[in-house]
């Protein structure tokens, strides 16, 4: 579905900064990807490429990203947006400053829908949008509501959920337990294990944070100052991890066994 080919990705035109140092990887169908690493490393680039994001100054100066997907075929990652929301969709990190504080939950979920995705009809749409966020367990009053006036984690999952409203065969999602309390947290690996189900999807998980990956994720990809240095099912990674760093990162964690399914 991806296919990320020796991928060098930075930042600047003038002076080049790079982000992403040559990475190679292949995201699958019906999957849970993770793609873990420290703060810098490189996960966000790597996400906003694939998502094929430019808007940040972002390039891509080497190598190659590509997405195939049914009724696009294969896209080269700088017209990865003719697919954005029904093939490939985006949460990304920071739900406060990616939503408009001036504009209400529905607008905004409204204002970045393509036209070829809309309902005819105001009444018909707010319907369709009703019983969309009721399956998630999120009620209707949200659309309604100002983005300030939810809470970090209510706002993450509306992201969440404007993500996933019109199945898309790809959802990458940044960072979207980070920064919330464990209870949240839970919420929303719980949604997001729920829509992947629910739609046999890929969903791509960044985090920092490996216990999150311990819990939901099929395969997982660790990252390292801009460098894939390891990849694999992620029970083998936990159980036998190759590289140094991936070591430290897995010796450094509490009560993995409690975490592992703790989400199902
Ligand atoms: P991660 O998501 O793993 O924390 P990032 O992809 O955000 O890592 O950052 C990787 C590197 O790219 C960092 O050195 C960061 O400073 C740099 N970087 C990220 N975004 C930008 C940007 N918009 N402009 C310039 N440099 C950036
Ligand atoms: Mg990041």
């Amino acid at each position: 579905m991806i296919s990320v080919r020796d991928a060098v990705l930075g930042y600047g035109t003038r002076s080049f900064i790079t982000a992403v140092n040559g990475v190679s990887l292949d995201i699958g169908s019906n999957e849970i990807v993770g793609v873990a690493g420290e703060s810098g490393s490189g996960k966000s680039t790597l996400m906003r490429a694939i998502y094929g994001d430019f808007s940040t100054g972002l390039r891509l100066k080497g190598g190659s990203i590509r997405g195939t997907f049914e009724g696009y075929g294969t896209l080269d990652c700088s017209d990865m947006r003719r697919a954005w929301w029904d093939a490939v969709s985006y949460v990304p990190q920071g739900s406060m400053s990616v939503l408009n504080p001036l504009m209400k939950v529905e607008k905004q979920l409204l204002d970045g829908l393509p036209k070829r995705q809309r309902l005819a009809g105001r009444a018909a749409q707010r319907q369709d949008l009703e019983k969309f966020l009721a399956g998630l367990g999120l009620d209707a009053s949200v659309l309604d509501a100002y983005p300030h006036q939810l809470s970090g984690g209510m706002r993450q999952r509306v992201l969440v959920a404007i993500a996933a409203y019109v199945s898309p065969k790809l959802i990458l999602a940044d960072e979207p337990t980070t920064a919330l309390d464990v209870v949240v947290q839970k919420r929303i690996l719980l949604m997001l294990v729920e829509i992947q189900r629910r739609l046999q999807n890929t969903l791509v998980l960044v985090s920092h944070d490996l216990g999150v990956h311990y819990q939901i994720t099929d395969r997982l990809v660790i990252m390292y100052r801009g460098e894939v240095v390891e990849t694999g099912a992620t029970d083998e990674i936990f159980s036998n991890p190759q590289h140094d760093y991936t070591q430290r990162l897995i010796g450094a964690l509490p009560d993995l066994a409690a975490r592992r399914g703790a989400v199902s």
